[in-house]
């Protein structure tokens, strides 16, 4: 059956709009060929003003480029209308990594035209990287070691570019953390965002410490996402709101107010973090969304979303190691 995609549902309030930045997103996912320009405007309108595309496939990484290219593109269309192009610009940006969930398909070879890539064509950061035993495939020797192994050398390339990197861990919160603690990759250094973290409170307070910011997705929307949501606060206790930063992950982490089809709520909490996204199993996602994740986040910490879309923007660029200003309001 086809799947009825997400889009604003006119029932649900919407909180205002704030300048934001969708830290992490899939948007050159082929699910958004068909509408990426009307998504990119109606990004726009709902604030996003940054959004980083994120590597997971090397076979792919011409692909995140070549979207950027397009994004940029459709942003001057917008910006010649009314107003100035430095206010009104929606600005991608890419991250390049080999993703921990399909070891299988990477090679050395990939490693090395990463290697290349990062020189020829820098990135803003290197991502997404780490450790994912989610399956029981996933759990086998052969292929934790391949994982860490490719972990370790995106690591060390972060190091040797001085980049900020994207964190992608699942299950493997344990594992993560001691192969971070033993690298020499510095996020108090370089930066670095734990992306959609998963982890319980201490996991949480744990990459805080080690210098990341703590990624939220649409699933903090989700009531029921009660161990996400006891994480982040508990980290916010101890470290403030300047842990956070907020993505879509889309076309993955639909929020829970605007998923369409019945049968997709019991993604959220337990989500496969599906990152293929031709193939969703549940509702697409759209950086459009993003502001749920804000109002959401600010109801649970209970801080005004004013306050906190303006923190996560600098939060975002000290995770990324930019110095992006945060727009007037318009
Ligand atoms: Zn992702």
């Amino acid at each position: 059956m086809t799947a009825i995609y997400a889009s604003f549902n006119a029932n649900e309030k919407l909180p205002t709009i704030f300048p934001l930045i969708d830290t992490h997103t899939h948007f050159d996912a082929p699910v958004f060929d068909v509408d990426r320009e009307e998504q990119i405007q109606k990004a726009y309108q709902r604030g996003v003003r940054h959004l980083v595309l994120v590597g997971y496939l090397q076979r792919h990484f011409d692909r995140l480029y070549a979207t950027k290219e397009f994004i940029n593109k459709q942003v001057h269309a917008i910006a010649g209308q009314t107003f100035e192009q430095k206010e009104i610009s929606l600005h991608a940006h890419i991250a390049l990594g080999l993703h921990p969930f399909y070891i299988d398909n990477h090679t050395d070879e990939h490693l090395e035209n990463m290697a290349q890539m990062l020189n020829d064509k820098r990135p803003l950061a290197i991502g997404e990287i780490g450790f994912d035993t989610f399956t029981d495939e996933m759990k086998q020797p052969d292929m934790v070691a391949k994982q860490a192994r490719f972990f370790k050398a995106q690591l060390d390339m972060a190091v040797s570019q001085q980049l900020p990197v994207m964190l992608h861990i699942r299950k493997a919160h344990a594992e993560a953390l001691a192969l971070l603690k033993a690298h020499d990759y510095d996020a108090h250094e370089l930066g670095g965002v734990a992306h959609s973290f998963s982890g319980g409170e201490q996991e949480a307070k744990a990459f805080v410490k080690l210098g990341f910011k703590l990624g939220v997705t649409g699933q903090v929307t989700n009531p029921n996402a009660k161990k996400l949501r006891r994480a982040i606060q508990a980290a916010v206790d101890t470290y403030g709101i300047e842990c956070l930063v907020i993505e879509t992950d889309c076309p993955d982490m639909t929020p829970i107010m605007c998923q369409v089809s019945s049968g997709s709520q019991s993604a959220l909490g337990q989500s496969p973090d599906d990152e293929w996204g031709d193939a969703p199993a549940h509702d697409r996602n759209v950086p459009a969304n993003l502001p749920y994740v804000l109002g959401s986040l600010s109801e649970l910490l209970a801080v005004p979303t004013e306050t906190l879309a303006e923190q996560f923007w600098h939060n975002s660029c000290n995770a990324l190691r930019t110095d992006w200003r945060y727009p007037v309001q318009e």
